[in-house]
């Protein structure tokens, strides 16, 4: 039987490591028959990432620093010399100073705050607006969330304020690219030990709460990301747009997250 994106060519940015859930996402992806292009953000990542899009069969490795609109702009140039278009387009990147992820919100500074909207949220903006010459109406567009942007969560702080602007973004650019055929969503998954994850205050503590009290009683994968994210990716998903899924376990349905107290 073909796989579900037999014929389908997506680019993925946001692979730092194999914990990385753009990894799941491209695993999967590969799986079910896609051709995939990576970006990586910098030297010290090309490294890592190279092997990685060896095991994939990728071919194109592209660098863009997504704070930095040349970046963007050659990115998408170069992968315009290899593909005269593409299917899909993998958003799975944030960032946010470490201080930020720690203590009280009412302390993050203005520059910690314009770094981690412009990191997480306008780059999506701007990732976006420059995929669309390339992209294939019927294409979709997938980018990660996390509950900390629907309710609060100890410690998450500005990402949370983040990942709202983001869910916001994603209702917003599902408007404007709907007319053409574009769809985008965003998968709001449960915590996984990633190298973003390592910067947030307490972060094995609240996926102990998380193991404990998720309707599943476990914690997700980077893997069950991925297979979910194929639906959205596919045809499958062709009527899903502007859409926050949760792939948490069920976690979101539970009515008490852990209070400040409880991961101290
Ligand atoms: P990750 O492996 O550390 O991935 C984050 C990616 O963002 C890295 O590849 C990182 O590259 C990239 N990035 C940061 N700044 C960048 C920049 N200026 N330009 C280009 N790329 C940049 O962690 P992850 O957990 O898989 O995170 C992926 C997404 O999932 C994020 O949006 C995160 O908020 C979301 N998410 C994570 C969880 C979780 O528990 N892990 C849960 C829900 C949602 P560098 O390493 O070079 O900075």
């Amino acid at each position: 039987m073909a796989g579900l994106l037999e014929g389908r060519r997506g680019l993925i940015m946001g692979i730092a490591n194999e914990r990385s859930i753009a990894w799941g996402i491209a695993k999967s992806a590969q799986r079910e028959g896609a051709e995939l292009a990576l970006t990586f953000a910098g030297e010290m990542l090309e490294k890592r990432v190279r092997p990685l899009a060896a095991e994939l069969g990728s071919e194109i490795v592209l660098p863009c620093d997504v704070q930095v609109d040349s970046d963007i702009e050659a990115a998408f140039d170069s992968l315009g010399e290899h593909w005269d278009s593409f299917d899909f387009l993998v958003h799975s990147i944030a960032f946010a100073n470490r201080d930020d992820l720690k203590g009280r919100f009412v302390d993050t500074t203005r520059d910690g705050f314009a770094l981690a909207l412009d990191v997480s949220v306008y780059s999506l903006i701007a990732t976006v607006r420059a995929a669309l010459p390339l992209l294939r109406p019927g294409g979709n567009i997938l980018t990660m969330t996390y509950l900390g942007g629907e309710r609060t969560i100890p410690h998450y702080n500005v990402m949370g304020v983040a990942k709202a602007a983001l869910e916001s973004a994603v209702r917003y650019l599902a408007a404007d690219l709907g007319p053409s055929g574009v769809r985008i969503n965003a998968i709001s998954a449960g915590p996984v030990r990633t190298l973003a994850a390592a910067g947030i205050g307490d972060f094995r503590k609240i996926l102990d709460w998380y193991e404990q009290n998720a309707p599943l009683r476990r914690a997700t994968t980077q893997d069950e990301v991925g297979d979910a994210a194929l639906m959205l990716l596919s045809d499958w998903g062709r009527s899903i747009t502007g859409e926050i899924v949760h792939v948490d376990g069920g976690y979101h349905s539970v009515a008490v997250p852990p209070a400040a107290e409880d991961v101290e």
